[in-house]
């Protein structure tokens, strides 16, 4: 059917048969066209121009087939044309007309012959299959348009309805529309398609592999982002109910008005800070010290003299004279209503009762006890606190100990005092004297807390093993009171009374379970200890006790006796012997009494010639003042060589060697002048030395015997290693009256004031000497000696 209608150009695009477009024109010719058409049928013709830049093309420029379309709206606006149009079908121009406005033509609607053949039937469904795969590959197409296409089509409509969404240069749609053989149509349409899902699969891959580089790189920002957000949310919440629970915990921490200001400041400050910000996890952890101290909390102490008198008693064997400088202590701040005055400082041995006589004293006194270890501090800031500025920086010991006790009123046991040392990084003694000082502790600065804390409601007690390496400054502000080693007596007596009751508690074992007979009790402390104090005892009692509790776990009947003979069983074959008094008189060798950290021992001090120049040996880890009274004595005996009967000739033909067993232990002081003296002596004349006689004392060039320190140490362990006579200064006799009656009474006691005496005592023959005076003897009491 031939048709004379408005011919309109367009630039770029195609309208295909069947399908909608909406269109946009300006140029005043296709203005004036639609105008006119869209008065009267409203049917016009749409054809491509060759070259779109082309503003007024001729017919020439113009391709021949194009489109019949029906005008379905239109919307003038601002000199412009949107107008939706239908596609009805192909037209060819035949001819166009040139007079008018605007091009006119007559135009040849084509028909198109069906083709319902199997093979158009199968390019169909192909077709319709791939593009859903296009779709699916991400083709964006309207979704009415995908409805149009999916649903009834003749094979032709199916073919322009993809045509018209397919992503084609205009010319290329241009030979779709002018293709008229449905099937070779639809061959085509299948082509591009397939080449449009090549390049949406090549374009996903693209994306992907971008999707992956995006993820390595941009992901971990992404999630970052995305966990800032959320944790800003949460943040926030946090960061509100942190603030409140410190504010809380604030107004019930009691502080002083100073410091509770600066803890509100912190807390401000905290709660103004980003999250991230490293430092709010510093100021948390100050505020958390801060607020955890017992700025206000207290036991309440009302201290009875009479209970704590005998809960002291309770707990502790002994230590009479201790017990009762602690009531008075005690008494006295009573009466001044403070903890006020010198500090206590507990001076002994390991073992002997220091620490679980200041727990007592805080059951006594109804406190919370605390001890803290100073011993091997070098560094200021171990009591004071690192300022807040180091990394890690945490508050000194002492405002440790007092959050770990929770009250501001503990009694608090500062251990090891004498083992604190200076070095470069400063003093501890200083920071200590400051804690301990009744006068200024009220307001203790540690550097971390930056906030004075008051101590003086703490009862410090301290304790040292010895006084000598203890600072001077700071011994002026202690009271010493000695514990010394106990005797075997007192031992049993504590086990029996003490040690035993509660280690069966410890162990879950009743009266009616086991009993260790005293002689057992006995046997262990003579021969599976040998200490100035009571820990090992307690250990093997704890051994005996844990295997017993084993048995009678295991099902065992009746009580369980634990005897001197038996005792083997559960503990062991008995370990000590080595340095108890050896078995015979010995030629060149004696006891000398030693005095150590770890209370008193008995110490042999052997002698031995040999041929050589006259040179001295001397071996066993002797200290610079034990080996000058090596050297004294050495003197000393060749001056009096003549008198002693000893050959002066002697040493020049020989070398002396003096050694000090248990090699491996340092050994040091001038003590042991008479027994290194005697000792060599005994070696010189060959005259044995009395085995049962320890000696102490310093020896002078001239022989004078002098002062020695650790008496009653050393007389204890004397009497532990079963001597029988101890010749010692007579200086030192007033020593004795620390001494247990009960050593008193089984040894005898010598006191001297030249070395003559000794040797008359020690060895175990006269020597041939011209004058010697009679020694002293003692026994029992001192006050009758003489
Ligand atoms: P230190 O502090 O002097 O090294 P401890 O106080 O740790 O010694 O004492 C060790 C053990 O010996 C503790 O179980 C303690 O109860 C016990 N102990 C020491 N002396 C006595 C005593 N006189 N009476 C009762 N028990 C004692």
């Amino acid at each position: 059917m031939e048709r004379y209608i408005p011919i309109i150009p367009i630039r770029d695009g195609i309208i295909f048969p069947n399908t909608d477009s909406v269109l946009t024109f300006g140029r005043p010719k296709s203005l004036a066209a639609l105008e006119s058409s869209f008065t009267q049928e409203r049917v016009v013709a749409f054809v491509l121009q060759k070259n779109s830049r082309i503003n007024d093309p001729e017919p020439t420029d113009l391709y021949t087939v194009g489109t019949l379309c029906h005008i379905e709206r239109m919307i003038k606006a601002d000199g412009e044309i949107n107008a939706q149009v239908r596609g009805l079908s192909r037209i060819q121009v035949l001819e166009y007309d040139e007079s008018t406005a605007f091009l006119m033509g007559r135009v040849l609607e084509i028909e198109e012959t069906p083709d319902d053949s199997a093979e158009v039937k199968a390019l169909c469904n192909h077709l319709t299959n791939e593009f859903r795969r296009a779709m699916n590959l991400g083709k964006f197409v309207d979704f009415l348009v995908f409805m149009n296409i999916m649903s009834e089509n003749t094979p032709s409509q199916l073919a322009d309805l993809v045509s018209s969404v397919l992503d084609l240069k205009p010319a290329e749609k241009q030979v779709l529309l002018e293709e008229l053989d449905v099937k070779k149509r639809l061959e085509k349409v299948i082509d591009y398609l397939a080449k449009e899902i090549k390049v949406l699969e090549l374009e996903k891959k693209i994306a992907s592999k971008t999707q992956e580089r995006f993820e390595k790189g941009a992901r971990e920002v992404m999630l970052r982002e995305r966990l800032k957000t959320i944790e800003k949310e949460l943040g926030e919440n946090d960061e509100d109910s942190e603030t409140r629970e410190l504010l809380l915990k604030l107004r019930d921490a009691g502080m002083p008005k100073d410091t509770e200001e600066k803890a509100r400041k912190e807390i401000k400050k905290l709660s103004q800070m980003n999250q991230f910000n490293p430092e709010a996890g510093y100021i948390r952890n100050y505020l958390d010290w801060l607020l955890a101290l017992p700025w206000s909390k207290e036991s309440k102490s009302n201290i009875d003299i009479a209970v704590a008198e005998k809960i002291l008693n309770q707990d502790h064997f002994g230590l009479d004279k201790v017990k009762e400088r602690i009531v008075e202590y005690l008494a006295v701040n009573k009466l001044a209503g403070k903890m006020k005055g010198p500090i206590l400082c507990f001076v002994g041995p390991p073992g002997v009762g220091k620490t679980s006589l200041g727990k007592s004293i805080a059951r006594a006194l109804d406190r919370k006890f605390i001890k803290v270890s100073l011993g091997g501090i070098r560094d200021e800031a171990e009591i004071r606190g690192h300022r807040r500025t180091y990394v890690g920086a945490l508050p000194g010991r002492i405002i440790q100990g007092i959050k770990d006790a929770g009250t501001r009123n503990p009694v608090f046991m500062l251990d090891e005092i004498d083992k604190v040392g200076a070095d470069f990084r400063g003093d501890p003694s200083s920071a200590l004297l400051e804690a301990l000082d009744p006068e200024q502790n009220n307001v203790f600065s540690d550097h971390y807390l930056e906030v004075p804390f008051d101590l003086s409601d703490v009862m410090f007690v301290t304790t040292a093993n010895v006084l000598d390496t203890i600072p001077p400054a700071l011994r002026d502000r202690l009271e010493i009171i000695q514990f010394s080693g106990y005797t075997q007596e007192e031992k049993f007596r504590i086990t029996k009374g003490f040690l035993l009751k509660k280690e069966m508690e410890s162990h879950g074992l009743k009266d009616s379970q086991v009993q260790i007979t005293d002689k057992a009790i006995r046997f262990v402390i003579d021969h599976y200890t040998r200490e100035a104090g009571v820990r090992g005892l307690e250990r093997q009692v704890a051994t005996i006790l844990r295997k017993v509790a084993k048995m009678v776990a295991e099902g065992k009947k009746g009580k369980v006796v634990v005897t001197e003979k038996n005792v083997t069983k559960f503990l062991g074959p008995t370990r000590l012997g080595s340095t108890l008094i050896e078995k015979q008189d010995e030629v060149g060798m004696s006891t000398g009494l030693a005095w150590t950290e770890a209370g008193g021992d008995i110490l042999f001090i052997e002698v031995a010639l040999m041929p050589g120049k006259g040179s001295l040996i001397l071996t066993g880890q002797l200290g610079d003042v034990m080996k000058e009274s090596c050297q004294a004595a050495l003197s000393y005996i060749r001056a009096r060589a003549q008198q002693m009967g000893i050959s002066e000739k002697f040493f020049q033909k020989m070398d002396i060697h003096v050694h000090v067993p248990e090699g491996a232990v340092p050994k040091d002081g001038p003590s042991a002048g008479t027994a290194i003296t005697t000792a060599i002596v005994s070696a010189l004349t060959k005259i044995p030395v009395n085995r049962t006689v320890g000696m102490t004392g310093e020896v002078t060039l001239r022989g004078r015997v002098l002062e020695i320190g650790g008496i009653k140490e050393k007389v204890i362990a004397a009497h532990r290693a079963g001597l029988k006579t101890v010749i010692m200064p007579k200086e030192n006799k007033k020593d004795l009256e620390d001494v247990p009656k009960e050593v008193l009474k089984k040894m005898k006691f010598v006191f001297v004031e030249h070395m003559d005496e000794v040797l008359n005592i020690a060895l175990t023959k006269p020597l041939k000497q011209k004058e010697y005076q009679r020694p002293v003897l003692y026994a029992a009491n001192p006050q009758q000696a003489d």
